[in-house]
């Protein structure tokens, strides 16, 4: 079992995960601008209920954004709120938030809100929305699967938000989310569509060639700042091509030795044997 969990995580850290440390991200971030693509890096890690988690979560990217700067990378950073505290209170959560992007800010840095479980929707918009008012440099992630995103959209964007779009990779009850890929799809087309009449600056993250053709079509008429993003070793060789024609281009860059529940969100979307296959061995 150990043998076998073993080699799982090497191909799994290998394909979609960095490495253990800040150094491996670093490295993967410089090949990523090699590229002319900028790097979203995430330390791995989540539903803390620990102090202790959550303390080495904090120090951890305080000192992943001074690797940033001395190492002159272009990088954004993406921070989930169950590993910054708000599994413990709501308030230890917003202080490290706050924390982490007054550092961001003082570096120069972009710091995004991962989006997690339904439950966290309200705190996660409200933490993100006090930022917002203090100052820029501050993006939040927003799941089609959700009916409520409409609507939050509609408010984000009314006071300036810089919104990262995806499908969303957790499921919750019929009342509150769409079951199937087919409506959460139609959902991002909605929600993509609003963006692109009401945005000023947002990015479309997903792998569907169908929503990003969709999202070329619509910049093409509507001429916004729109960013493309992927998952580090899903649509690499894509996201290469989107860069290559000119377009803002990120890819989500996962560090840490905590893959196991970020590595089986992908196994699952990679629906079939063959995907699985082609998504951790190679040919994205
Ligand atoms: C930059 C970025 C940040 C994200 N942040 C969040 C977040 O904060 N919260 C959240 O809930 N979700 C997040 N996600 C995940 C997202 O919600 C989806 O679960 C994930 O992107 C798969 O959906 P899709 O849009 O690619 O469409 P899908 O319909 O799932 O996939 C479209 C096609 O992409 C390919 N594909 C997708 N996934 C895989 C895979 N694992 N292996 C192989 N091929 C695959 C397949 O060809 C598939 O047919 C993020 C995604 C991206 C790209």
């Amino acid at each position: 079992m150990m043998v076998c969990s073993g080699i799982l995580e090497r191909l799994v850290a290998g394909r979609w995960i960095a490495g253990p440390f800040i150094a491996d991200a670093i490295t993967r971030s410089k090949r990523i601008n090699s590229l002319g693509i900028r790097p979203i890096i995430n330390y791995l890690g989540e539903e803390f209920s620990s102090e202790t988690d959550v303390n080495d979560a904090v120090a951890t990217y305080i000192k992943l954004i001074s690797e940033i700067r001395k190492s002159r990378i272009k990088a954004d950073i993406s921070l989930k709120a169950s590993q910054l505290g708000l599994r413990i209170s709501e308030g230890m959560f917003m202080g490290n938030y706050s924390r982490i992007v007054a550092e961001a800010r003082r570096n120069n840095v972009f710091v995004w809100l991962d989006m997690e479980s339904a439950a966290d929707v309200d705190a996660t918009i409200s933490a993100y929305t006090a930022q917002l008012k203090s100052g820029d440099g501050v993006g939040i992630c927003i799941q089609s699967y959700l009916k409520r995103s409409g609507s939050d959209i509609r408010s984000l964007s009314k006071s300036g938000a810089v919104i990262r779009l995806v499908k969303g990779a957790y499921s919750s009850t019929r009342r509150l989310a769409y079951q199937s890929r087919l409506e959460t799809t139609a959902n991002y087309a909605r929600l993509m569509k609003y963006l692109f009449s009401h945005a000023k600056e947002f990015v479309i993250a997903t792998h569907d060639p169908g929503m990003v053709s969709m999202a070329q079509r619509l910049n093409a008429a509507h001429r916004k700042h729109v960013g493309y993003a992927m998952l580090n070793g899903i649509s690499n060789k894509r996201a290469i091509k989107l860069a290559r024609e000119g377009n803002h281009v990120e890819i989500y860059v996962p560090f840490g030795t905590r893959w196991l529940s970020y590595s089986y969100r992908r196994l699952k979307e990679a629906s079939n044997l063959s995907l699985v296959l082609r998504s951790v061995l190679g040919g994205g």
